[in-house]
């Protein structure tokens, strides 16, 4: 079978495609024809992400700050909108870096989609939702934020966002979608960004004290990469332009997930106690009642299958001395 001449292949930018998942979204759409683009400055992304990409004949690195003009030449056809820091302990070290990605830039990559007649998907957050009075939560919640909070830099950011990207679609008609993600988890998440998973992995492969934050009884619902890329390229293929809850279900305390993730590891880590950071969101659940009917889409990986691979990944980096 001849492969499809480069000139014809539909053109991605991904913003934010050094990180973890803009990464793996860049892997889905190189394997399914696009040719890349990625537009980073590496403030938590790492060029190791996408190393393997070095001479890809369809991928182009460019080194740049997406609050900052976009300069692309020539015909871009898809904007996948994922530059923003998205860990806790990330955005509240770089609380004006992450107010300005996610409202400029934002501002920046739908102007770009505007001047190319691109179309544009938003990687949005169950952050909107703040800590839920309603669960789990459908797209129709409006959430509950304290704006003035230490997380109130990523949620309100994100808000902003999805209401800017609403009005250059109904004022300008611009083509564009909203994906909401749940807590995501997999292989290139920072070993150090001081997520969940992350943190757990590692201090149970290194049988170090696993730091649980407040009593644990705060949920979360964990979702593996490989389902959630495959459901933001489906809401990007669609034709609808409100937002779209992307994550998996099965909830559970974040003690349990200690427990769990100490018992994958075979790890003897003691479970210790931490204060509760301000506004940690009590519940999370998605309801992805409109994923399940507009896209055809749920998650498949189990949660077992998915912490092993993410295990397998951290004990690579250890291994080989690079943690
Ligand atoms: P990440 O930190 O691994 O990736 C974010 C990438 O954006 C990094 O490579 C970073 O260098 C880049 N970036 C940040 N600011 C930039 C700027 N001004 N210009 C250019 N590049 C910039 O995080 P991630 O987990 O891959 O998250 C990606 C997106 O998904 C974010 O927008 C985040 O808000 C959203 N999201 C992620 C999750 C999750 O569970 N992983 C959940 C909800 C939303
Ligand atoms: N958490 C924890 N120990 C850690 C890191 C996180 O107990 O070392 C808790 C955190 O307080 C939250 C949940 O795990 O309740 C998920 O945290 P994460 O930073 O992964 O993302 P969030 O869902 O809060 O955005």
């Amino acid at each position: 079978m001849s492969q499809q001449p480069s000139s014809e292949k539909p053109i991605s930018i991904v913003t934010g495609g050094a990180g973890f998942l803009g990464s793996h979204l860049t892997d889905l759409l190189l394997s399914r024809g696009h040719r890349v683009i990625c537009l980073d400055n590496l403030i938590t992304g790492n060029l190791a992400n996408v190393a393997h990409l070095k001479d890809n004949p369809d991928y182009t690195f460019i080194n740049h700050n997406v609050t900052e003009f976009i300069d692309i030449p020539g015909r871009v056809d898809y904007i996948w909108h994922f530059a923003s820091p998205a860990s806790p302990i990330d955005y509240l070290e770089l609380p004006i870096q992450t107010l300005k990605v996610g409202a400029l830039g934002t501002h920046k990559a739908l102007g770009l989609a505007r001047a190319k007649k691109a179309r544009l998907i938003l990687a949005s957050t169950s952050e909107c939702y703040g800590d839920p009075l309603v669960h789990p939560q459908p797209e129709t919640y409006w959430g509950n934020v304290n704006p003035i909070g230490p997380r109130g830099v990523y949620d309100e950011a994100k808000r902003f966002a999805e209401a800017m990207t609403m009005a250059y679609h109904r004022y300008h008609g611009v083509e564009t979608r909203i994906v909401r993600i749940f807590n995501t988890y997999g292989p290139r998440m920072r070993p150090k960004d001081g997520r969940v998973v992350p943190a757990f992995i590692t201090s149970a492969l290194k049988n170090e004290p696993i730091t649980v934050f407040g009593d644990g009884k705060q949920t979360r619902s964990f979702c593996y990469v490989s389902d959630l890329i495959e459901g933001i390229t489906r809401l990007m293929m669609s034709d609808f332009a409100e937002p779209v809850n992307i994550g998996n279900p099965r909830e559970m305390t974040v003690l349990d997930f200690a427990v769990e993730i100490k018992r994958l590891c075979a790890s003897d880590s003691k479970i210790v106690h931490k204060p509760l950071p301000v506004d940690d969101p009590k519940i999370r659940q998605p309801n992805i009642t409109r994923a399940r009917e507009l896209l055809k889409w749920e998650p498949k990986v189990d949660l077992a299958d998915g912490l092993n691979k993410t295990i397998e990944y951290f004990r690579g980096l250890i291994t080989s001395g690079k943690l």
